[in-house]
C-alpha cells in the first residue's frame, strides 16, 4: 500500500520538526510520497513564512524590493539549514528567488516560494527528488483545478519514484502563472496526490492528535473522534470545526482513499481516520461530534394560510437573490417560515432593505427579525439507528436552562441543529457533551 503525507507548517516550522518528520517517514517504508507546507509558527506571536511572502509583495509592488520580510525569511531558512546540518546551495537557492519574486511579482508567486523552498529542503533532507507543484498540479481556464491534467502528470513524475518530496500549497494556471488555492491549500495538494499515486491511505500530519468531539475551548479534555464518514466531517467542518481545508474531501472522496490525521508531535496517537461514507461502519456511538457557531440572524415570517399560496417561497428567495445573500437553514412551520442567515452578510443596512421588499412582495402578517443566534450542530450517523435521541438531546439543553428558539434536522438524519441564544451557546455545548460523551 502507498501512503501519501502531508506535513503543515508547523511540522516544517524549524529544523528539530523536520528531524521528527524526517522519522516518522523512515519509519515506514509504504510513506512514498511527501507533499509540505513551508514553515510555520515555531511559537505564538510568531509569523508564518507565507505570511511573510505576502508582506514581501506588497514591498515589491510598493517600493520595488523584497525589504525586510524577505530578509527574515532568508534568516529562517539558513537557520533551518544549518540546524539540519545539510549540504546546499541555500544562499544560492534564496537569491535565485529572490529575483524570481521581483520578476514575478504576483501575490500568489510570492505567496508559493514558501512551499518551493521548504520542499527543496525536505527533498535534500530525505534524499530523495524535488517535484515543483508547477509542473504537475494544473488549473483550468475557469480557475479551478484541471483534475484530469494534474493527475496524469503527477502519476507520470511519481512513476518508478520509491519517493518524493511535492511542494503543498500551489500548481499553474493556464497562462503559465503560478497560482495557490486558497490558505491552508497544501491539505488539497496532499488529497491530490494521493489520488494520482493511487494511495490506498493520505496522512495528513498536524499538530493536533485529529479532530475531538467538541471545541475544547469549551468542554476540557473532549474525547477524540477515532472515526468519522466524509459526510459528518462535512457538516462538522461547516460549523466550525477546522482542522482540513474544507476542499481536501473531495479529491480522496471519489477515489475512495481513507484520510488520517496525524500528530507530528505524539505520532504514537491513533489520530483520526476519515472513512467513505459506504465504508463506515457504526460505532454505538449516536453522536459523533458537536460543533457550531455564533451570530446568526433570523427573519422570521408569519402570514395565515401560508402553505396553501403556491410561490411564496419562490419570492423571498428571490428578493434574497437580489441581494447576494446567502442564508444557511430555512426551517418552517404550516404558516411560518424563518430564514437563517449569518449576520456577516447583513451588513451596511442590507437587512432592512430586505425586510422592506420582503415585506412589498409577500405581504407577510408579520416579520420578526431576531438577532445573535447560535447555531449547535449535533452530528452522527448513529442517530439515524437509535429511537429517542432528540428527546435526550433536548432534555439535557433543558437541564441546563436554555431556551431553544429553532430546531432544524436534516432529512438524511445524519444532523440536528440548534438555534440558542449567543449567550447561551457554551452553556449548551457543555450540556450536550455532558449527555453524549461524558
Ligand atoms: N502555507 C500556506 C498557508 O499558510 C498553505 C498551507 O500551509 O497549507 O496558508
Amino acid at each position: 500500500m502507498i501512503k501519501v503525507c502531508k506535513f503543515g507548517g508547523t511540522s516544517m516550522a524549524d529544523g528539530i520538526t523536520m528531524l521528527r518528520v524526517r522519522k516518522i517517514i523512515e519509519s515506514d517504508a509504504a510513506r512514498r510520497y511527501i507533499v509540505v507546507s513551508a514553515p510555520g509558527k515555531r511559537f505564538s506571536g510568531d509569523v508564518k513564512v507565507t505570511d511573510l511572502l505576502y508582506e514581501t509583495y506588497e514591498n515589491v509592488s510598493l517600493r520595488g524590493e523584497t525589504g525586510e520580510a524577505f530578509d527574515n525569511i532568508c534568516e529562517r531558512f539558513r537557520g533551518i539549514v544549518a540546524e539540519l546540518g545539510l549540504n546546499m546551495d541555500i544562499d544560492g537557492l534564496l537569491e535565485r528567488t529572490r529575483r524570481e519574486i521581483l520578476e514575478e511579482a504576483t501575490p500568489d508567486f510570492c505567496a508559493s516560494r514558501g512551499e518551493y523552498l521548504s520542499a527543496c529542503v525536505m527533498a535534500q533532507l530525505l534524499d530523495v527528488p524535488f517535484i515543483d507543484a508547477r509542473d504537475v498540479v494544473k488549473f483550468g481556464a475557469d480557475g479551478r483545478l484541471d483534475g484530469e491534467r494534474t493527475y496524469a502528470l503527477l502519476a507520470c513524475a511519481l512513476k518508478g519514484k520509491k519517493r518524493a518530496v511535492v511542494a503543498g500549497f500551489y500548481g499553474e494556471d493556464v497562462n503559465g502563472k503560478v497560482k495557490t488555492f486558497s490558505r491552508g491549500g497544501s491539505d488539497v495538494s496532499g488529497a491530490i496526490v494521493a489520488r494520482a499515486a493511487g494511495a490506498g491511505l493520505y496522512e495528513n500530519w498536524t499538530d493536533v492528535s485529529g479532530f475531538l468531539a467538541c471545541d475544547p475551548r469549551i468542554v476540557d479534555n473532549p474525547l477524540p473522534i477515532r472515526a468519522i464518514s466524509y459526510k459528518e466531517l462535512r457538516e462538522l467542518s461547516y460549523m466550525g470545526a477546522n482542522v482540513l481545508h474544507s476542499e481536501s474531501i473531495f479529491p480522496v472522496r471519489e477515489a475512495d482513499i481513507p484520510i488520517r490525521i496525524k500528530n507530528t508531535f505524539r505520532p504514537e496517537d491513533e489520530g483520526t481516520e476519515i472513512v467513505p461514507t459506504s465504508r463506515y461502519t457504526y460505532s454505538g456511538k449516536r453522536v459523533t461530534g458537536i460543533a457550531g457557531k455564533k451570530d446568526f440572524t433570523v427573519i422570521f415570517l408569519e402570514k395565515s394560510l401560508m402553505n396553501a399560496e403556491i410561490g411564496f417561497t419562490y419570492r423571498v428567495l428571490e428578493v434574497f437573490l437580489k441581494y447576494g445573500i446567502s442564508f444557511e437553514h430555512i426551517p418552517t412551520g404550516i404558516d411560518t417560515m424563518s430564514f437563517v442567515i449569518d449576520a456577516s452578510e447583513l451588513k451596511n443596512g442590507v437587512l432592512d432593505e430586505v425586510c422592506e421588499q420582503i415585506r412589498t412582495t409577500v405581504h407577510p402578517d408579520s416579520l420578526r427579525v431576531i438577532h445573535d443566534i447560535a447555531l449547535i450542530a449535533v452530528v452522527g450517523h448513529g442517530m439515524a439507528r437509535s429511537v429517542g435521541t432528540s428527546a435526550r438531546l433536548f432534555e439535557a439543553i433543558a437541564r441546563a436552562g436554555v431556551n431553544v428558539r429553532m430546531i432544524d434536522q436534516g432529512s438524511s438524519e445524519l444532523n440536528i441543529i440548534v438555534g440558542v441564544d449567543n449567550d447561551s451557546y457554551e452553556r449548551t455545548i457543555k450540556a450536550v457533551y455532558e449527555e453524549f460523551f461524558d
